[in-house]
């Protein structure tokens, strides 16, 4: 089972925190810094899991999920897509659901509430039940 999760994320202090979390617990971060180049990456990549940022320079974390979800690629479909939003009072929580996001975390980053929700769709390379 692949571990690559990708991290589309404007901010490069948020993008170094999440990955020296995950590569902690093994996973492999790949990186964009835009909704587009995100969307091309999901698209083309092998990738795992997307942690999305909502507030993006182009366009923004809600429509990126749109536009993974209506790729027309059924493992685009069902990949699981981490929203990670910064407005939780103004409803950005509820527009990351209904664009096709299946959980969502607030700002600031909480490192064990991101290990957390990421094992909870794709296993720590470094969990003890997959070592031997
Ligand atoms: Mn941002």
């Amino acid at each position: 089972m692949g571990s690559n999760v990708l991290y589309i994320e404007d901010n490069p202090d948020n993008m170094v925190l999440v990955k020296r979390a995950l590569e902690a617990r093994g996973y492999t971060l790949l990186e964009a810094v835009n909704g587009l180049s995100g969307v091309t990456m999901a698209e083309t990549r092998e990738i795992d899991l997307v942690l999305l940022d909502i507030n993006l320079p182009d366009i923004d974390g809600y429509e990126v999920a749109r536009r993974i979800r209506n790729s027309g690629k059924s493992r685009l479909t069902y990949m699981p897509i981490i929203a990670i939003t910064a407005n939780a009072l103004k409803g950005d929580a509820e527009k990351a659901l209904a664009a096709g996001c299946d959980v969502y975390m607030s700002k600031p980053i909480n490192i064990r509430e991101l290990w957390a929700r990421v094992e909870a769709f794709v296993p720590s390379p470094n969990a003890p039940e997959n070592s031997v």
